[in-house]
């Protein structure tokens, strides 16, 4: 099977086309398919199992279909910081480390090349002052970790009311690090939509006991998928 099977977005198929993309891998070929149904979905994939465009296909097909949602642009510009414009990103995607969120930013600015949607990343142990000069260049779809992340919402810099696709990648390792209060505390907070609101698709290579409940807390009604 080819990715034109899948039916995505002219635009989509030309950048996965420009990244030498020829075959969805399952989890991509299943995940366009539940994402643009618009339902949840707790995938166990590991790394190698094509999981990053398993999580942004779905997520860029729906977003360069509907483009930005109504109200968003003018919001942004109205709910400013120090004179700066507020991030409200319409995807967020939570990983473990450093090193996975700059690699799924990297996958992402080639999918959303030339499209409405500006990637970006932000991730401890690294200067804020440069993340924050890069969210301001434009932060449609976000990737964080979460301890970053908090410190950004706490600062008033970045808010998640407009988050129509939340993912958690990596969600076993995400636990065994213990970032499970600050999961909690951006997706439980007041200012994410709740899940009947948004769309939430959870990838973990592991389904121990914390991470049903995880799901349990975070997904509606969710298809599981095991590839
Ligand atoms: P991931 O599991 O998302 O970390 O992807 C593992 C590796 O496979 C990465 O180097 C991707 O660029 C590559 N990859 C993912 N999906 C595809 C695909 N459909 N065709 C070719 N390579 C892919």
């Amino acid at each position: 099977t080819s990715f034109e099977e899948s039916d995505l977005e002219p635009l989509l198929a030309q950048n996965i086309a420009l990244a030498g993309y020829t075959t969805p891998t399952p989890v991509q070929k299943w995940s366009v398919t539940i994402g643009g149904a618009g339902r949840d979905m707790m995938a166990c994939a590991q790394t190698g199992s094509g999981k990053t465009g398993g999580f942004l296909f779905p997520i860029l097909n729906v977003a360069f279909k509907n483009g930005p949602a109504p109200g968003r642009e003018l919001d942004t510009k109205n709910r400013s910081y120090g004179g700066r414009p507020k991030a409200m990103p319409i995807a967020l995607i939570l990983s473990p480390t450093r090193e996975l969120s700059s690699q799924i930013f990297e996958e992402s600015r080639k999918f959303c090349y030339r499209s409405w949607v500006h990637p970006c990343v932000v991730y401890g142990g690294s200067d804020i002052g440069a993340q924050i000069s890069q969210i301001n260049r434009g932060c449609d779809l976000l990737v964080a970790t979460p301890g970053r992340l908090v410190d950004m919402i706490d600062r008033g810099i970045i808010s998640l009311k407009y988050v129509q696709f939340l993912v958690l990648d990596e969600a076993d390792r995400m636990l065994d690090m213990g970032f499970e209060p600050q999961i909690r505390k951006i997706v439980e907070g007041e200012d994410m939509p709740g899940s009947a609101d948004r769309q939430t698709l959870m990838f973990s290579a592991t389904f121990p006991k914390d991470i049903q409940h995880l799901a349990r807390d975070f997904l509606k009604d969710y298809i599981f998928l095991s590839v």
